[in-house]
C-alpha cells in the first residue's frame, strides 16, 4: 500500500512527488505517453535555465531527480482508477497499485491532425502553444488551425504580437469571430527548412510563417469521469489546496486549466504534494 500514487511524470507530478517523498511518504510515480513538456522544443521562460532547455531534457531531468531521491518511478500506462472506500486502486497495463491518496497530473493531450507537414515542421513553424511561441512570430503572418473557443483564445494571444492571424478550420464549421477564416480542406503544409505555405485541396495556397494547432484539448477526464470528480469542461475542478471533491484525490498541472505553463504546473504539484502529506498525517477524514 502506497501513501501516494502520482499519475504523471511531468513537471506537476514530479514536483508533487518530491514534496511527498521528502516528508517520508511511500511514493510511486507512474508515467507513460508523451507529455506536454516533451513536445516543447525549447523552453526559454522557466526560471534557472539561461539559454533555455529542451522539453525532453527538462522531463528527463525531472524523472532523474525523483529517482535520485529514492522515489519509485514506473513507465507504464494507467488504464483506470477505483475508489475502494478506505483507499484507492490504480490499474495499469502491468498490474494494480493500492494507495491511500492519488495525485492526478496527467496533463492534457494535444490533438494532432493528420495533415502532411505537421510532424516534419514541429518547432519549425508548427506550434501548439501561443503563449509559449508567439514571440518567435512577431510581425509575421500566422494561422491558427481549429474552430472552437481554444482556437479563438490562441488567436487572441497571437494578435498582440504577430502581424496577422488567419483561422483555418480545415473543412469544419467556422467559429464566430472577426479573424479572417478559411474553411477549405488542407492538403499539406510545405516549406524548405521552415513552414512557408499551406496548400489547400482546391489547388489554392496561403503563404504563412507559422501554424498554431488549437484543435481543442482532449482532457485527462477519463479518470475524473470514472471517479465522479467534478469537472469544468475537460479540466478537473480543484480548490486552492489542489483537492478535488473526493477526499484523498488531488489534481495539478495542465489538467486544472488556467495558465498552461511549467511554472504553474510545478507550483500546483508542490501544493498537491503538501496536501497529500497533511491528509496522510491526519488520517482519512470524511467530507
Ligand atoms: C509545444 C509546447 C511548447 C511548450 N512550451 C512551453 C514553454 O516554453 N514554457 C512553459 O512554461 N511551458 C511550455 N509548454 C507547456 C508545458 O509543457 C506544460 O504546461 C507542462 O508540461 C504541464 O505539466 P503537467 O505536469 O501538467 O503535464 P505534462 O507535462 O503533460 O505531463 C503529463 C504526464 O502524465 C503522464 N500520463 C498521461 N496519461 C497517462 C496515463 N494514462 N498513464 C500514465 N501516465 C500518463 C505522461 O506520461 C506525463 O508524464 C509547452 C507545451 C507544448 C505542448
Amino acid at each position: 500500500m502506497y501513501d501516494v500514487v502520482v499519475i504523471g511524470g511531468g513537471p506537476s507530478g514530479i514536483s508533487a512527488s518530491l514534496y511527498a517523498k521528502r516528508a517520508n511518504l511511500e511514493v510511486l510515480v507512474l508515467h507513460n505517453n508523451e507529455s506536454n513538456v516533451e513536445q516543447a522544443h525549447q523552453i526559454d521562460n522557466f526560471y534557472g535555465f539561461p539559454g533555455g532547455i529542451t522539453g525532453k531534457e527538462l522531463y528527463n531531468k525531472g524523472i532523474r531527480q525523483a529517482e535520485q531521491l529514492g522515489i519509485e518511478v514506473k513507465k507504464v500506462q494507467v488504464v483506470g482508477v477505483e475508489n475502494l472506500g478506505k483507499h484507492f486502486n490504480v490499474k495499469t497495463v502491468k498490474g494494480n497499485f493500492e494507495t491511500k491518496t492519488i495525485i492526478i497530473s496527467t496533463g492534457n493531450k494535444k490533438i494532432k491532425p493528420n495533415i502532411p507537414g505537421i510532424y516534419e515542421f514541429e518547432g519549425k513553424g508548427i506550434s501548439y502553444c501561443a503563449i509559449c511561441d508567439a514571440f518567435f512570430f512577431r510581425n509575421k503572418n500566422v494561422a491558427v488551425l481549429g474552430n472552437g473557443e481554444f482556437a479563438i483564445s490562441e488567436a487572441n494571444e497571437l494578435s498582440h504580437i504577430v502581424k496577422k492571424v488567419t483561422i483555418l478550420t480545415n473543412g469544419l464549421e467556422a467559429p464566430n469571430t472577426e479573424y479572417e477564416i478559411i474553411k477549405k480542406k488542407i492538403k499539406q503544409i510545405t516549406g524548405s527548412t521552415n513552414v512557408e505555405k499551406i496548400e489547400f485541396e482546391d489547388g489554392s495556397n496561403l503563404e504563412i510563417d507559422g501554424v498554431f494547432i488549437a484543435l481543442g484539448e482532449a482532457g485527462a477526464s477519463d479518470f475524473a469521469k470514472t471517479l465522479g470528480l467534478f469537472q469544468d469542461g475537460d479540466n478537473i475542478k480543484v480548490n486552492e489546496k489542489m483537492e478535488t471533491n473526493i477526499n484523498g484525490i488531488y489534481a495539478c498541472g495542465n489538467i486544472t486549466g488556467g495558465l498552461l505553463q511549467v511554472c504553474k504546473a510545478v507550483y500546483e504539484g508542490a501544493i498537491a504534494g503538501l496536501s497529500a502529506i497533511e491528509y496522510i498525517r491526519e488520517g482519512r477524514k470524511e467530507k
